[in-house]
Formats: C-alpha cells, sequence, structure tokens
C-alpha cells in the first residue's frame, strides 16, 4: 500500500483506476466500432450508417405554413403530389444521392406517409424528425408546448421514437427544432432541454433551425448544462451568420449546416466562399451542405391547396448542388476526397446514432 494512504482510500482509489481503465477500453472498443455499429433510422427502417451514401443533409418534401392549430392535415391530394414528386427522387438516384434528410417538422406539414411512399417506390432512403418548430413567434407550436414540462414534452418525442408517428408504425432518425435570434426565450431553451433529454435517450441529433451565431453560441451552452456534447447538434441555416461564430463553434464539434445552396445571384459564390474559408480553417470536417428544397402548400382555403416549389431561387429541386457547386469546387481544386466528405461522411456522421455524451 502507497506510504500515506490508509486502505479504505487505496481501495477507493483502486477502484476508480479500474473503472477508469475499463471505461477508457469501452471507449476504444467503441471507436473501433463505430463505423459498423453506429445506425440511422430511415422511414423504411433502421439501416447502418455506411449504407447512407450520398446525401442531401436539409430538404423538405411538403411544407405547409398555415399554423399549428389550423392544421389538421395534409391539405393536398396525397396521390397527387406523389406522382408530381416522385420524378424528382427519381431523378436524385441519377446524381448518385442515395439519402435525404427531410427536416419538416409536426404541425408545419411533416407528412410521413408520404415520405414513406416515396421511399419505397424510387429507392431513395428519407429520415423524417420528431420535435418542435419554435420559431416564426411560435406559430407552429402547438398550445401543449408552451403549458408542458421539459419532461412531458421529452416523453412525447420518446413514445414517436419507440412506437413510430401518428400510428404508422415510422420513426424518427434525429429531432428538429427551431428559434430565431439570440439568446433564446425561456419557452425555446425548454424545447431545447427536452431534446437533449431525448438526445440522451436514444442518440438522435438535434437539428435546430437557427436565427443567428448568438442563438447557436446559446444553444451550445445549454447542451452543455444538460450534458450532451456539441457534436450532437446541427446548426442549421448557419449561412445566417457569415461571421467567425461558423469556424468558432464547427471547432467547438457543432455541425456547421449550411443548407439554402441554390442558383439564385451571388448565393453560388457565397457558398464557394463560406466552404474555402473552412477548409482553410481545417474545419470542413464539421460542414454540412444542401439546398432546403421542398413544395408548400399554398392559401388559406382547408382543402384542395396546390403544392408550390420552394428553394431559395433553384428551378428544380435537389439539383443545384450537383449541377453547380461541385463543378465550382472542382475549380478551386476541392478534391473528390473533400467532395466526398460534404456530401457522404459528414452527413453519415451528424446523422449516425450513437450517444454523445460530454
Ligand atoms: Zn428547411
Amino acid at each position: 500500500m502507497p506510504a500515506g494512504l490508509n486502505r479504505r482510500m487505496f481501495l477507493t482509489n483502486s477502484a476508480l483506476a479500474l473503472t477508469a481503465g475499463a471505461a477508457a477500453l469501452r471507449e476504444r472498443s467503441l471507436a473501433q466500432g463505430a463505423e459498423s455499429d453506429a445506425r440511422v433510422v430511415t422511414v423504411t427502417g433502421e439501416i447502418s450508417a455506411t449504407e447512407m451514401g450520398r446525401t442531401l443533409s436539409h430538404e423538405h418534401v411538403t411544407t405547409d405554413f398555415l399554423g399549428a392549430e389550423k392544421l389538421p392535415a395534409p391539405r393536398y391530394d396525397r396521390d397527387a403530389a406523389f406522382l408530381a414528386i416522385r420524378p424528382h427522387f427519381e431523378r436524385l438516384a441519377k446524381q448518385s444521392v442515395r439519402t435525404l434528410v427531410e427536416c419538416t417538422p409536426a404541425h408545419i406539414g411533416r407528412d410521413v406517409r408520404l415520405l414513406k411512399r416515396l421511399s419505397e417506390a424510387t429507392g431513395i432512403r428519407i429520415l423524417t424528425n420528431t420535435g418542435y418548430y419554435g420559431a416564426v413567434d411560435n406559430k407552429f407550436l402547438p398550445r401543449h408546448a408552451h403549458t408542458e414540462s421539459v419532461d412531458q414534452l421529452a416523453a412525447r418525442w420518446l413514445a414517436e421514437w419507440r412506437d413510430g408517428i401518428d400510428g404508422t408504425g415510422i420513426r424518427p432518425g434525429f429531432i428538429k427544432l427551431g428559434t430565431g435570434g439570440g439568446p433564446l426565450p425561456d419557452l425555446h431553451v425548454k424545447l431545447l432541454r427536452a431534446a437533449c433529454r431525448v438526445h440522451r435517450e436514444t442518440g438522435m441529433s438535434i437539428a435546430m433551425h437557427t436565427g443567428d451565431g448568438a442563438a447557436a453560441r446559446h444553444e451550445v451552452a445549454v447542451l452543455r448544462e444538460e450534458g450532451v456534447a456539441p457534436s450532437a447538434l446541427i446548426w442549421v441555416h448557419a449561412q445566417n451568420d457569415p461571421g467567425p461564430i461558423q469556424l468558432e463553434l464547427a471547432r467547438a464539434g457543432v455541425w456547421v449546416s449550411l443548407d439554402g445552396y441554390s442558383t439564385a445571384t451571388r448565393n453560388p459564390e457565397r457558398y464557394r466562399n463560406f466552404l474555402m474559408e473552412h477548409q482553410k480553417a481545417g474545419t470542413l470536417g464539421r460542414v454540412l451542405i444542401s439546398h432546403d428544397d421542398g413544395w408548400a402548400v399554398d392559401g388559406e382555403a382547408p382543402t384542395g391547396s396546390t403544392l408550390t416549389l420552394f428553394g431559395n431561387g433553384n428551378q428544380e429541386p435537389y439539383r443545384s448542388i450537383f449541377e453547380r457547386l461541385v463543378p465550382d469546387l472542382r475549380r478551386v481544386e476541392m478534391g473528390d476526397a473533400e467532395i466526398r466528405m460534404l456530401l457522404e461522411t459528414n452527413p453519415r456522421e451528424a446523422f449516425a446514432i450513437r450517444r454523445r455524451l460530454l
């Protein structure tokens, strides 16, 4: 026994050392096995993360901006929507895209039945989500989001994870939230804490629509308080803050989602410059890229409304990255490995289900 230690202290310290050693071994084996063990939950079931392939990490299919308490069910004809959208999914396969992350939350048009049908018809894997979207003055929050506790909200989202969404058996693959500029209002902090609890239970990542860098920083602070690593957070719409916070949070491990790529004036140059900055800073390994394309339901009529394309100026959905950005990146000497990182490795790591605790 080392001098100066009584037997009890020695035993305690030895036990701690053993525990730490076992934990280190377990960490190592988790890291070694991570590639094969990491899972992704799609609308057609759970797959190995390695099967995701080329992925668009932030897109939409149908979105309805009517408002949470006004929207009873999809206002469009599902068969017509399926027929209109299917060709665009078939085209994705020609761009070698195998997975699309659908980021429309509940109460703003999430339609998992349509997603599953599209996925089964075209072979494109789709991830859907659980969680509530608080941005736009809480217009898309159901009433109970204002009154329920963190645990009650987490229980609702965990039920979707466990049992599926709206009786379909279709399970979410990530958590989606939304907020405006920072600092976060208390209501949105509550929603984020609920998301952290769901993350701790399930390993699902938290993708948060975020108004600016100050809000993103606040989100990371809340995660830390909840014992959740910054790598569990996907900072959605990081392009809203073109400043140094993108690099700062990428270095902290946050996923920086540059997800409004389009062929609109100046947008391609802006995105290419963001990517070159991340390349220079060595943070390209934390960056996601996508279009935020999709279809929205028009008008205020309760039924029979039509779907219109939206997407920051893209004439065709889900295509500009392949037709414009990838060739542009090759011209500024980004190689295949970096393009693969942006469209394959990073999305896989960002959405893989494994617990990331501090
Ligand atoms: Zn979006």
